[in-house]
This record gives C-alpha cells, structure tokens and sequence, in this order.
C-alpha cells in the first residue's frame, strides 16, 4: 500500500471504453489500499488535430530568405502571443480526458476529482510549447487524497508564472507524470501504454523484438532520445534524476511490464540492450569547403544563430590540404531553414556546392554493456556492409552508436542488426538474458 501515479496515454484513453477500462486498473489499485494519482493524455490523435487547427488559423511565418533576414534571425520577435493562444488550444485535449476519467471513476463508485494544470498548479517556464516543469504545488492535492479521493490531472500542462496556460513538448504526459511522482514522493510510477513494456526495438517494426523485463535510467534516456518514443525523453531524465521508481506496461494486457532501474547485473545481459531509430533527420552537405582553420565555427555558428540543431557531423579528410567536404545532419523540419541559411552566406564560407538529402534515417544501437566489452561497432558495420547498406554517417557515445543510413533501408537495418546482437525474441528469455 501506497501512494501510486498511473499515466494512461492517448490509445489508453482514445474512446469511452478505453477510458472505461483504464479506469477499471484505477478502481483495482484503490481496492488494493493504494491513494492513486492519475495522469491522462488526450485522446488519440486530438492533439495533431488541435495542432493542425492552430496552423489552419495561423500559417508558420515565412522563412527568412535573404542575408539581411538572415543575420536578423536571432533577434527576429517570436510572437509569443500567437504561441500562448495555441497552447490554450492544445492543453484542451487532455482537459476533455481528465473529466472523462473522473466521471468514469465516479460511475465505479470510486471518488475522483479532475484537475487542470493551472488548479494545483504546476508552474512552468513561459516557453510555449516547450515549458519546462519549475515547481509543482502538492499541498491542495495531499488534502484531496487524504479525504480518500483519486485525483485525475491533466498530463502535458502546466501555467506559465503570468497565468497562461502552457505545453510541455510533444509526449509530454509523460514527464507530467513523473514529475508529479517525484513531487508526491510516490512509490511507483506506472506508464501505462499500447504496448506492454519497452522492447529491444520498437515491436511495430520488427516482428521478432523482445520484451526487456528491465532496462537501466541511463540506456532508457539513450533509447528515448535516440527516437524510442514509448517515454518521452525528458520524463526519463527527471525519473533518472529523482530517483522514480518506473514502470512501462498494457493498459490493454495483465502481462507484466518493464521496470526502468538504476543498475543492472551486467552479468546477466545483453552487451546491446537494445535498438532505435529516428526519421526525424536530414542530411547536409558543403563540397570543396576550404580547409582552414574556423570554418566549423563559420558554418555552425550561423546555423546555431538561426536556432537550428546540428546533430551528426562529419568532415572528410582533406586530399589536398586545402579543401574538405562537411556533411551533418539537422532536424527535418529545420532543412529547409538550414539550406536556406547556407546558400545565403556561401559566398563567406567558399564552399562549391551543398547537397541536402531529407530521405535518411538514424539508426542507434544502446547497451550499457558497451563500456566493457569491444566490437559493438564491428558488428554493426559488417552486418549492415553484408546486406549492401552503405553507412554515410557516424556518431558515438559511451553506450550509443548511430549511424545515418538511406530510409528505404530501415526495416532491413533494424531486421539485420536485431539478429546480429542475438536480440530476437525465440533467443531472449522473459528477464532479458540470453538462452542460447
Ligand atoms: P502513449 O500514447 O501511450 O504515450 P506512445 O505512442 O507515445 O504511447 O508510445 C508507445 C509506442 O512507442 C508504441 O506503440 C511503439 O510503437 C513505440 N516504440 C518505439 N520504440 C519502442 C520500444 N523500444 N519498445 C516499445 N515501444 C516502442
Ligand atoms: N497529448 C500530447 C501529445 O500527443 C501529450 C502526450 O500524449 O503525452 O503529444
Ligand atoms: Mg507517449
């Protein structure tokens, strides 16, 4: 008995069955003599569609296109007020579930209040769409519990410090959840999701993924930056920094889910845990840059003036001491921006020419078995060159290797590297450790 945070996502709560049936978990924890907290996503999809509104209403502002606009970037306004009224907008969805959840709860006799974001309140940063979680205020929420109700509060909000209404990045329920663990002090946090637990790629690729009865903070975090979206990065983080107890299961199963913990016995796993990918990539490259020093600092630096991330980077080495050829990659949706940017300044730069290419993936393999034992990266090389795959980027960490490979490859990079590292499903038992 204790104090539980459940987290329904949006398939979870996507129609008043699902609602119904996550409610029902709810019910069976309450029996159990637990206070429960939940956290709901809205319905499956109303997000997109509330996000698509707000464009409907309001288009992107155009992309600056001239050296002038250009070197204005950073200090171009950002109409905050547009981005606070869309955001009033969005946290709408999880507004509708939360009320729902209640009313569900309330008709299986078991008493709950809905909560806003604003009501407790959970204060953020002003940053619109992106706020960060400063404090959560639990005093009136402690008070609820303690006459015997369940509290039901809406993920993905918050209210910035002048009163309005914000979001905290997409998946963002998550690290509501979490969060609010954190501030409870709760003895579990439960994810709740369309699949029961954290496989060692996502299960709706690759056929033969195995379930990992655990997987560690720290290869959790890897996996869920590296594109594994079944928890949001930035609740892996704060669970990882204030100790959270997490759990990912079904709310569609009984089968037991995976516990994301601190330290495992190395002994007893996998060197690789497990395998991501991202489309959200687009590759960039600048022929003929001359090679002298500064020029990273003279391509990067206006990019980062333009609030656009590099992630992969790669300067080939220079035949003729006197000319090499950057490629790097940048978020999709950042491409055109990026091109953009460079052609404006290739005169200052002096590169001959840019290619872009949006068609890539990133393709990760995490372990944290990786620091003791060699040859990760060999066998990922060999297995992709022995089906043709040609690796045109890569980039290391002390539990990652990515590398940047064309998108009409993915299923079969994934398929090939799965079996390279003896993940696949007839090989793994229920714990994680290999059989065979
Ligand atoms: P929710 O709406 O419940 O928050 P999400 O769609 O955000 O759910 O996350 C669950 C999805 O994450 C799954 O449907 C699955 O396709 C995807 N996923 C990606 N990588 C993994 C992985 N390694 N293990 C489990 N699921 C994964
Ligand atoms: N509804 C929000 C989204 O779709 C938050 C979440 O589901 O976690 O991103
Ligand atoms: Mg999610």
């Amino acid at each position: 008995m204790g104090l539980i945070v459940q987290k329904f996502g949006g398939t979870s709560v996507a129609n008043i069955d699902c609602i119904r049936r996550a409610a029902r978990r709810v019910q069976a924890a309450v029996a159990d003599g637990h206070q429960v907290v939940v956290v709901v996503s809205a319905m499956a999809g109303t997000t997109n569609q509330l996000l698509a509104w707000c464009q409907d209403v309001m288009p992107p502002a155009p992309q600056p296109d001239t050296d002038a606009a250009l070197s204005n970037a950073a200090s171009t306004p950002i109409d905050a007020d547009a981005d606070a009224n869309a955001d009033a907008v969005v946290a709408s969805g999880e507004q509708v579930t939360c009320g729902l959840m209640a009313l569900a709860l309330q008709q299986l006799g078991v008493p709950a209040r809905s909560w806003q974001g604003w009501q407790l309140p959970i204060i953020t940063t002003d940053s619109f769409s992106k706020a960060k979680i400063v404090s959560i205020q639990t005093d009136a929420l402690l008070q609820d519990l303690a006459t015997g109700r369940v509290a039901v509060i809406a993920g993905f909000q918050g209210v910035a410090p002048d009163g309005r209404i914000t979001t905290l990045g997409r998946g963002g329920s998550d690290l509501s959840a979490v969060a609010l663990a954190a501030a409870l002090h709760a003895d579990r946090c439960d994810i709740y999701t369309d699949v029961d637990g954290v496989y060692t790629v996502d299960p709706r690729i690759v056929a033969r993924a195995s379930k990992l009865a655990e997987v560690t903070y720290e290869e959790m975090l890897e996996m869920a930056s590296a594109g594994a979206k079944v928890l949001q990065t930035r609740s892996v983080a704060v669970a990882m920094k204030c100790d959270v107890p997490l759990q990912v299961l079904s709310s569609f199963t009984d089968s037991p889910g995976t516990f994301v913990v601190k330290d495992k016995n190395l002994m007893e796993h996998q060197v690789v845990t497990g395998l991501t990918y991202t489309r959200d990539e687009a590759k960039v490259t600048l022929f003929n840059v001359p090679d002298t020093p500064g020029i990273a600092a003279n391509i990067f630096g206006p990019l980062a003036a333009a609030q656009i991330n590099v992630d992969m980077i790669v300067q080939s080495v220079s035949p003729n001491g006197k000319s090499t050829d950057m490629t790097f990659t940048v978020a999709k949706g950042d491409l055109a921006r990026s091109v953009t940017a460079l052609q404006a300044i290739q005169g200052q730069i002096g590169f001959e020419k840019l290619l872009s290419d949006a068609e890539v993936v990133k393709v990760s393999v995490i372990g944290v078995g990786m620091r003791s034992h060699a040859g990760v990266a060999a066998t990922m090389f060999a297995a992709l060159a022995d089906k043709g795959i040609n690796i045109q980027v890569i980039s290391t960490s002390e539990i990652k290797i990515s590398v940047l490979i064309a998108e009409a490859y993915l299923e079969l990079a994934l398929r090939t590297l799965h079996t390279a590292y003896g993940l696949d499903a007839d090989e793994i038992d229920v714990t994680g450790d290999k059989i065979s």
